[in-house]
């Protein structure tokens, strides 16, 4: 099972509504590189590597980082996931993102040579669907109305309202989804580091009285002290995300218990393997943690979610279908039902490239 083969190409995702905007940006398409590996026995395994700024790199550092990479996975044994993903840190510091790629391709290469779902790797079935939360964009609080009632009415129980660090502006977004919506709908919302440590203390004290189930990353993501007096000062969840980049960060965040959860991210963290190792560091110190969104192909959400099917600690709505605002995507397979994605139990990550060799 050595590799053989290793070739990427650019993934262009148009976005349905081409205004999507957040605290962090806005642009029309989502970028990533679609990575190809090959084995000697014929063995073709995906991973994508999801061009997001906030997390490190854009599309074109991740064809260069990646082609940095490939001397030390060609010629390997795609089943010594861990070997490799060693000498990747050795060759390069920091690039989860192409690191993710790589280690979810390995991953594939290994199910399909044992004919199994991926999620057999990760210790098998602990549930098999995964309730999602969809997350809508900034805009103004009726317009996200209109949009919270149709993602409603296509079946969806969890919504995140994006806000953008203006108190006035954002408790009246919270108030007029709550109004739209009714008490029975799950709401959170993301700041995207928006906010200073007193100004989401305000914020969120008053969004309480429309019952929000969490609220992430509502300061800077180096701020963790400010995280930390958010964290103990108001009656919502607290959960880290830009804050927890990488397994060193998450291994600070639980052990100063600096956040009350953590969104685990397939390309922030580094893999499949790291994300696992930092899902058993939360259940260690207490904290709650789930998938959250990293935007891009069917692939990358289908590989997460085999993952969050296997582990015991997922106990609220994952971000794992963002795909369905988006066009052009070349993999297939993997379709949300009744606000819900079902663990697949074809071979791999279940999803099917419609590209071309
Ligand atoms: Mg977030």
């Amino acid at each position: 099972m050595l590799i053989t083969g290793f070739s990427t190409h650019l993934s262009v995702m148009r976005k349905e509504d081409p205004t999507w905007k957040f605290a962090l940006g806005a642009s029309p398409v989502i970028e990533g590189v679609i990575l190809r590996l090959t084995t000697t026995d014929g063995i073709v395994g995906f991973g994508y590597a999801s061009a997001v700024p906030h997390m490190g790199s854009i599309a074109a550092q991740l064809d260069a980082e990646l082609k940095h990479l490939e001397p030390a996975v060609t010629g390997r044994d795609a089943g010594d996931i861990e070997s490799i993903m060693d000498s990747l840190d050795r060759r390069l510091r920091g690039a989860p993102q192409a690191k993710a790629a790589i280690d979810c391709a390995l991953h594939d290469i290994v199910a399909r040579s044992i004919g199994a779902p991926l999620h057999r790797l990760f210790g098998g079935r602990f549930r098999t669907s995964v309730p999602i939360l969809r997350i809508m964009a900034i805009k103004t609080p009726d317009e996200m109305a209109v949009q919270a009632q149709k993602l409603v009415d296509e079946g969806y129980n969890y919504l995140k309202i994006k806000i953008e660090g203006d108190v006035s502006n954002d408790v009246e977004r919270v108030r007029a989804i709550r109004t739209q919506v009714g008490d029975s709908v799950h709401l959170t919302i993301d700041a995207n580091q928006s906010y200073s440590a007193k100004g989401a203390i305000a914020a969120l004290n008053k969004m309480a009285a429309f019952n929000i189930d969490l609220a992430e990353q509502p300061v800077h993501a180096s701020d963790l002290e400010g995280l930390s007096l958010v964290t103990r000062s108001v009656p919502i969840t607290i959960e880290a995300d830009e804050a927890a980049g990488s397994l060193e960060e998450v291994y600070r965040l639980v052990t100063t218990r600096a956040c009350d959860a953590i969104s685990l991210k397939i390309p922030k963290l580094g893999g499949l393997r790291n994300a696992m190792t930092a899902a058993r560091l939360c259940e260690q110190a207490g904290v709650a943690y789930r998938f959250g969104a990293a935007v891009g192909t069917r692939l990358m959400a289908a590989q997460a979610l085999h993952l969050a099917c296997a582990l015991r600690g997922v106990d609220y709505a994952c971000e794992l279908a963002e795909f369905a605002r988006l066009l052009d995507d070349e993999f297939s397979g993997l379709e949300v039902e009744n606000g819900c994605l079902s663990l697949p139990e074809t071979i791999g990550s279940g999803t099917i490239w419609n590209g071309s060799a």
